[in-house]
């Protein structure tokens, strides 16, 4: 079995970027669940077609296409994986379990007022994914991204409407994942609206404990 770390959050809690951090500390590789699907829309293809309306609106991808493309992405990849937006409901965390050695489970802590504000203000880059917001983390050029110069713009599910939904669908299917992971000993809670660095810092700090 290989190993996994997970980060759990609502949208805009940092899992993302966490995520990346910790991916490059590791060498594990990291799997956004959210991005595997988007993939598929832009490519056009079957599964694509499924899951678009059902992105746009915020609601959540059938399971049997998210284990489909976490299998395909992970087959003969790694050591270990770090994955962000999975699981999202308690079948996701049986799979989780039942194929993966979970080493650790991150809860990033936020409040819905603030995850709200966080995804607001979201500009990705339509070249390389970077995440930025137009306050708390502007680009230095308007519109354009730092890292590869792309183009920035609003994901369609930043939407308002959409956000709603997100954040309900969230407290419905996935907080109930940390009282899951908690009771199995898995979980740690960390402090979301902490500077990004002192959060990587809380992680690796734990992972060595461990
Ligand atoms: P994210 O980029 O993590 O906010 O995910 C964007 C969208 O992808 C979500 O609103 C869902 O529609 C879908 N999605 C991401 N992860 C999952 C998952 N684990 N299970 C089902 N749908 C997901």
């Amino acid at each position: 079995m290989k190993d996994a770390i997970v980060f759990l959050g609502i949208q805009g809690s940092g899992k993302g970027t966490q995520a990346e951090l910790l991916a490059q500390h590791t060498g594990f590789l990291h799997v956004n669940i959210g991005d595997l699907l988007r993939e598929q829309v832009n490519l056009g293809t079957e599964i694509g077609a499924q899951v678009n309306t059902i992105i746009q609106k915020g609601e959540l991808a059938p399971d049997e296409i998210v284990f489909e493309l976490i299998d395909r992405r992970i087959a003969d990849c790694c050591d270990g994986v770090i994955f962000d937006g999975f699981p999202r409901t308690l079948v996701q965390a049986e799979f989780l379990l039942q194929h993966y050695h979970v080493v650790r489970v991150y809860y990033l802590d936020l409040k819905k007022v603030d995850a709200i504000k966080r995804i607001q203000g979201r500009k990705v880059c339509s070249q390389c994914g970077t995440n930025y917001h137009i306050t708390n983390h502007p680009p230095k050029k308007s519109g354009i991204c730092d890292a590869c110069g792309g183009k920035l713009f609003t994901r369609g599910d930043d939407a308002p409407s959409a956000i709603r939904k997100r954040v309900a669908a969230f407290y419905e299917e996935t907080y109930v994942l940390k009282k899951f992971f908690e009771e199995k000993g898995e979980l740690k809670t960390l402090p979301a609206l902490e500077p990004i660095q002192e959060v990587q810092d809380m992680i690796i700090e734990d992972i060595k404990l461990g």
